[in-house]
């Protein structure tokens, strides 16, 4: 499949999975991750209409980010070490993979000296498996609890990764948790306002994503295929 193609085919996956469960095409939004792909298909991604684009590595970023970042809002998918919150902060504007007080500090500290808020993800390892980062769930209200107070963040909801599956519907409950995690905080009112974003699914999974909730999914090798 060609790069038209594909995106065709993704959005008639997403057009399916949301009339299967009552929701709004424009309530599922689409990461594109370009982490396995060169900047010539980054470019021809964004030009197909992809703004949003993830990338994990800052390293890997860099040049995608200078030819591109006005055109692109930024997402930072990937595990990130607190001295590397510097070269993310501002340059990425949604940062998806924060999952302990001290990172959450950290970018509160970087985002008041540059003058811009940081949007977030709480990031939960709803699976428990020992090879993913994030929160485990009895730690999130804590967590929530402490990031809150933050100035210069603004958390937008919850993100996840589930276990690969070869059968994408054994990932349901994981998806099904986050959300119900996210109903939670927004019932004990931790926040002023309601938490509204869950960030779920990737290219194997993220038709079960959105029949469980997904705003945001994040798509990389359904749409840009490896080409390594
Ligand atoms: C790589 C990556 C993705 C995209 O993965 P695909 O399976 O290629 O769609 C999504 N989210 C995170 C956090 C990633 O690291």
């Amino acid at each position: 499949m060609d790069l038209s193609e594909r995106i065709k085919d993704v959005e008639d996956r997403i057009t399916s999975a949301c009339k299967r469960c009552g929701r709004n095409r424009e309530d599922v939004r689409i990461v594109a991750v370009t982490k396995y792909v060169s900047l010539s298909l980054t470019e021809q991604i964004v030009e197909a209409g992809f703004h949003h684009v993830g990338e994990n590595r800052w390293q890997d970023a860099k040049a995608k980010w200078e030819a591109l970042s006005d055109r692109v809002t930024w997402h930072f998918i990937g595990h990130l070490q607190t001295n590397k919150v510097k070269d993310v902060v501002g340059k990425f504007a949604y940062i998806h993979s924060v999952d302990r007080l001290n990172l959450a500090a950290e970018i509160s500290r970087k985002a008041m000296e540059f003058g811009v808020v940081a949007r977030i993800f709480l990031q939960v390892n709803v699976s428990g498996e020992d090879t993913k980062y994030g929160v485990a769930p009895e730690g999130l209200f804590e967590l929530a609890e402490s990031v809150k107070s933050l100035p210069g963040i603004e958390v937008l909801g919850l993100m996840t990764m589930a276990p690969h599956e070869n059968d994408p519907e054994r990932t349901r409950p994981v998806f099904r948790r986050l959300r119900e995690l996210r109903d939670e905080l927004n019932d004990a009112k931790l926040f002023p306002y309601p938490l509204v974003e869950l960030s779920m699914g990737m290219s194997n999974d993220f038709e079960v994503a959105i029949e469980e909730g997904a705003t945001w999914v994040r798509l990389g090798s359904v749409l840009l295929p490896y080409e390594g």
